[in-house]
């Protein structure tokens, strides 16, 4: 792991709880969680790129169970889709202001809204719940800001009032959560990151932060 790259999901974790982040990101601790839950959301996922890009997605469906598909078909009718696509499981790499740090990243799409000129990082979920905090939610300020940075590798030109996130959960009943931008939260997403970062790099004691997000962490067994 290069230390000057970070990804969204690190500085979750690191906000979540500094010693869950000690177990996975400085001792690497990792081990595959297959779950139900985790096959659809890469399956759904899987889907959505090739249809995006307008390939074939027969072969995909063929062996899918009912579920994937019955999701599959909410999918298709989604409102975004009717807007253009500009890129799908987009890779980014962005420098965090002037600072020797930089964010990392994929998101899943990003479409481009000609009637409200508005351009979209589209995330689809598959879990039960969209996050409640959109104000501290890590995943929605990385991606808003690193997008807003990338404009030139994206070849767009846009203001930051301009974009948007949306949360899409993909469920019977589809919820989607937008997420606006402007100038003045750039600043403070900027501040709150290299803040976050300044923490972790400089941190001797990684601190238990016992609570509720125990009951899903998968160190609990090692946890103590
Ligand atoms: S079990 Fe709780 S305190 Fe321990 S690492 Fe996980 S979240 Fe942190």
């Amino acid at each position: 792991m290069n230390e000057n790259i970070f990804s969204q999901h690190q500085l979750s974790t690191w906000n979540d709880c500094a010693r869950r982040y000690y177990f996975q990101y400085v001792k690497n601790i990792n081990w595959a969680e297959p779950s139900e839950h985790n096959i659809i959301g890469n399956n759904l996922h899987n889907l959505m790129y090739y249809h995006l890009n307008g390939q074939k997605t027969d072969h995909l469906l063929k062996d899918a169970g009912p579920k994937i598909t019955e999701l599959w078909q909410v999918c298709q009718n989604l409102e975004i889709l009717k807007n253009k696509a500009l890129a799908t499981e987009y890779k980014f790499l962005t420098r965090l202001a002037n600072s020797n740090y930089w964010l990392q990243g994929r998101v899943d799409a990003i479409f481009y809204d000609k009637a409200r000129n508005k351009y979209i990082i589209a995330d689809w979920k598959t879990g039960k719940n969209l996050p409640k905090n959109f104000d501290n939610n890590f995943q929605c300020l990385f991606y808003l800001y690193s997008i807003h940075k990338s404009q030139r590798s994206l070849h767009l030109n846009f203001f930051e009032k301009d974009l948007e996130f949306q949360f899409i959960k993909v469920a019977e009943e589809p919820e989607i959560k937008t997420v606006g931008y402007s100038k003045k939260q750039a600043v403070k997403y900027e501040q709150t990151m290299l803040n976050v970062i300044n923490s972790i790099v400089n941190t001797e004691d990684f601190v238990r932060n016992p609570g509720q997000k125990c009951k899903s962490c998968k160190f609990e067994i090692i946890c103590e």
